[in-house]
């Protein structure tokens, strides 16, 4: 495990030979632009390899507190879908813009793992573009805010708007809020979208959800408005009851669903949930939520059919924890735990010790699912 096979390119060397390549792109004109889109692609995998960590897996040093950053950036770099957008990102004119671009530190990152011969690599320029964007090292983090941080930042500096629509289509969710008065029957409907997909453990009695699937049902099952809760209805002209819901428009590709394990109860103090909660590998979301909850036509829910691809799991407390990855290889097929600089070779039965246990104070628990979308049949 960790072996590279292929050259190992200087940091600086290959800086320039990105640059005159993405340059020669620059200049191209639209004409035969499929044959020339090949020859670029050609190009491109002369520098960074044809391979997504195809031998393996490389882990990441922990430099400090950065377990959260390390499982994360493991999570973007293993799904190929995610680094077919990053190859195709537009170099940074000079060192200034480079040291601070995102995705371009990414890029480097990943040539750095595929090409380097170690078991595991330095993620020390990374971490110092993401502080130079305010992301505070060394010290502990919550990776369902900071994954949602560094998307934005991955997205945000992605210059070309195809890209932009490419990585949009790729992890983003598109919901419908619906709001109707109980007294009028009047309607109103707004469309959102999220990277995650939020869900509670826990029932609104604190009662324990059995499964993910009970907690995705619960996360969209509609919500009466009364009391204090109550709502202005323009057509009534008061206060009325109100039922909310939030239904399922579109799912996309890499499907992030966070476990909200940690809560705020009673007090501001943050309590970590660390109950049994099982996840399938195979998951259909057309057959776990009902005719009501989605707002799609059959064409989209037959396309609701995931299976399991990574999970980034926690352990101890929050205010003293760690975070790994379990990821499966998408050119293995084989489950991987990236423990910081430790990548061992894993079965489904061990990523099934992150379902959690109540008694286990230091035990894994999982803490973000990500899906990936399966073929079409
Ligand atoms: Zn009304």
């Amino acid at each position: 495990m960790g072996q590279r096979s292929g050259h190992q390119e200087g940091g600086k060397k290959l800086e320039v030979a990105l640059s005159q390549i993405m340059e020669a792109e620059e200049v191209q004109t639209n004409a035969e632009e499929d044959k020339e889109t090949k020859a670029k692609v050609q190009k491109l995998t002369s520098v960074f390899g044809v391979a997504d960590l195809k031998n393996g897996a490389v882990g990441l040093y922990n430099i400090g507190q950065s377990c959260w950053l390390n499982s994360l950036l493991q999570v973007f770099l293993m799904n190929t879908c995610f680094t077919g957008i990053l190859r195709r990102i537009t170099v940074p004119p000079d060192d200034k813009q480079k040291r601070r671009n995102v995705p371009y530190q990414m890029l480097l990152l990943l040539e750095k793992m595929q090409h380097g011969k170690q078991k595991a690599v330095y993620p020390e320029d990374l971490a110092v573009c993401l502080s130079l964007h305010r992301v505070k090292l060394f010290v502990q983090h919550d990776a369902a805010q900071l994954f949602l941080t560094l998307w934005n930042l991955i997205k945000k500096q992605m210059k070309k708007p195809e890209l932009v629509e490419e990585l949009n289509d790729l992890y983003t969710i598109c919901v419908q809020e619906h709001l109707a008065c109980q007294k009028c029957s009047s309607e109103t409907k707004r469309n959102s979208s999220m990277l995650t997909l939020p869900v509670p453990v826990l029932d609104s009695n604190s009662h324990v959800l059995k499964s993910l699937e009970d907690c995705l049902q619960y996360f969209f099952r509609p919500e009466e408005l009364t009391d204090h809760n109550m709502c202005f209805c323009e057509h009534c002209g008061k206060k009325t009851p109100f039922l909310q819901s939030t239904k399922l428009v579109h799912l996309p590709q890499t499907l992030t669903i966070h476990l909200k394990r940690f809560c705020f109860r009673k007090s501001a103090y943050i309590h970590k949930l660390r109950h049994y909660l099982p996840f399938p590998e195979d998951l259909d979301f057309s057959a776990v939520l009902t005719e009501n909850q989605c707002q799609a036509d059959d064409k989209e829910k037959a396309a609701w059919k995931y299976e399991i691809f990574a999970v980034v799991a926690h352990s101890g407390s929050t205010t003293c924890g760690h975070y790994c990855a379990y990821i499966r290889s998408l050119t293995e097929c084989k489950w991987y735990c990236f423990n910081d600089s430790h990548v061992c070779q894993v079965s489904w039965d061990d990523v099934k010790c992150t379902y959690g246990h109540s008694e286990l104070h230091w035990g894994e628990t999982a803490y973000l699912l990500i899906y990936m979308k399966k073929p079409p049949q």
